[in-house]
């Protein structure tokens, strides 16, 4: 195994990665809120999860990935105030509560899809976890953590000495600061764990528990679901930078609590998109999404390829400019990538050289120039495509497919392609060449490459 280098939050420095239980590695990715579509900006930080967990793939690592979907308790305020997104949004389209997660829990795996970011290993939604979120508020509570307001059950953050230390919080200036009344809190960072439904009022998504009838706060979501799959200290926990001061310093505060650890042993996360300077993208404000993309004519991939242009620990500037100069380099990349037709053998030096650069915290901007330069290499054709086929591993470009858009083959006669290949697994040779036939008298020839059938225009 070679060595990897990761930027951890909590220690707030560069730290050798080695898994707690080799080859696995459990890592947990803060999940969409399914309240509307996925912005731009929320797919930079999963796009940035997907190339953390295709670089430990490619060190040899099995990777369990796990992915929440926040389909209850995130109010419109991360201070537990406010209404619950998901009850606001569902007025909004006028649709109940449940149908707006289906449909956005549907609309953001297709962008995943769309962006060849790998899916986690395990989905889970937090309505389907009520139980277990019911559990460790209980554990909490019988460790004396939690106290009780009219509207809530809430976690008491003076309880724990070293509470809000991954966000570097100042406590004392907080408290100072907490001239805007708290209700009932006691601290002003304490947060609910267990939200009541307003008295007189039924909610859409509302259950019983030991406390009353209510619904789980945002944070306790994540702490039960990776602890229920990944136990209670686990590789890497990511999220958006966002999450480095309220939500990730509040699963930690509930995993001390309750088990006495700090969740994971390495906290990454994923700097924002930003429209200009200032501007951070959000989902109340302005909004990008990956269709407006692809609506102005873009590949969704030239997206992917924009953001591994920049560091994922530095804020990136979304510029329709920025993102015409990625897709102009997609699209050189892949023009070379198929013009050195078969691969041959690979070139281990490059792939080294690839290798430490994707390995000293996800540097993408260097592994691409280590790409151009492959590229730019008297190496042979046939080296250069199989060696660049390996980078695609992480990459995630599809550059092993990638056709000319002036030989793109007809819907006709890709259905031949693949009734071939269904004739061939189940060895019915007669009509597999007769599907070849076909193919060629519709003006394609089809060879048989190790990395599946390709087609061509021509005759074979
Ligand atoms: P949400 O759906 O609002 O819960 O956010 C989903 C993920 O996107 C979280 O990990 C956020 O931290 C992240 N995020 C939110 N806004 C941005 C942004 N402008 N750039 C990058 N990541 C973001
Ligand atoms: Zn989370």
């Amino acid at each position: 195994m070679k060595n990897i280098q990761l930027y951890d939050n909590f220690s707030r420095s560069l730290r050798e990665f080695t898994p707690l239980h080799p080859p696995l590695v459990g890592l947990y990715t803060c999940g969409p809120t399914v309240y509307d579509y996925a912005h731009i900006g929320n797919l930079r930080t999963y796009l940035f999860e997907d190339i953390l967990r295709r670089t430990l793939e490619f060190n040899g690592y099995q990777v369990k990935q796990v992915m929440n979907i926040t389909d209850v308790g995130h109010l419109v305020s991360d201070a537990d105030t406010g209404e619950d997104k998901m009850e606001k949004g569902s007025r909004r389209v006028g649709k109940t509560a449940w149908e707006l997660a289906e449909i956005f829990t549907n609309e953001f795996k297709n962008d995943l899809g769309r962006l060849n970011i790998i899916e986690p290993s395990i989905w889970c939604r937090a309505t389907d976890h009520i139980q277990e979120q019911i559990d460790f508020i209980g554990c909490l509570e019988e460790k004396g953590f939690t106290y009780r307001t009219a509207n809530g059950i809430y976690f008491d953050t003076s309880r724990l000495p070293d509470y809000g230390y991954l966000g570097r919080l100042d406590i004392d200036g907080l408290q100072a600061g907490a001239r805007v009344e708290m209700s009932e809190k006691h601290n002003p960072t304490d947060f609910a764990l267990w939200k009541f439904s307003p008295t007189g009022q039924k909610r859409q998504m509302e259950w019983s528990s030991p406390w009353g009838i209510g619904f789980p706060g945002w944070h306790i979501e994540c702490s039960a679901m990776s602890v229920k799959y990944l136990g209670s200290f686990f590789d890497i926990h990511c999220g958006g930078e966002d999450h480095i001061t309220v939500h990730h310093v509040n699963e930690i505060a509930q995993a001390e609590g309750c088990y006495g650890t700090h969740l994971a042993n390495f906290w990454m996360h994923g700097y924002f998109l930003q429209l200009d300077e200032d501007t951070r993208m959000s989902k109340s404000g302005t909004f990008v999404r990956l269709q407006t993309l692809i609506d102005n004519g873009y590949d969704p991939l030239a997206y992917r390829f924009f953001c591994l242009s920049a560091l994922y620990r530095t804020k990136l500037n979304f510029t329709w400019d920025g993102l015409a100069a990625a897709a102009r380099s997609l699209d050189r990349l892949r023009l070379a990538a198929y013009e050195w037709g078969e691969p041959g053998g690979v070139d281990e030096d490059f792939v080294e050289r690839f290798t430490e650069q994707v390995n000293d915290d996800l540097n993408m901007p260097r592994a691409l120039a280590v790409t151009w330069e492959l590229a730019k290499s008297d190496l042979p054709a046939s080296s250069k495509k199989a060696t660049l086929l390996v980078y695609d591993r992480v990459l995630g470009l599809h550059l092993a497919d990638w056709q000319p858009s002036e030989e793109k083959v007809p819907e006709e006669v890709l259905g031949l392609v693949e009734q071939r290949q269904q004739a061939r697994k189940e060895k019915r040779w007669q009509e597999a060449d007769a599907l070849r036939a076909r193919i060629s008298a519709a003006g394609y020839v089809l060879e048989d490459t190790p990395q599946g059938p390709r087609v061509k225009p021509g005759r074979g």
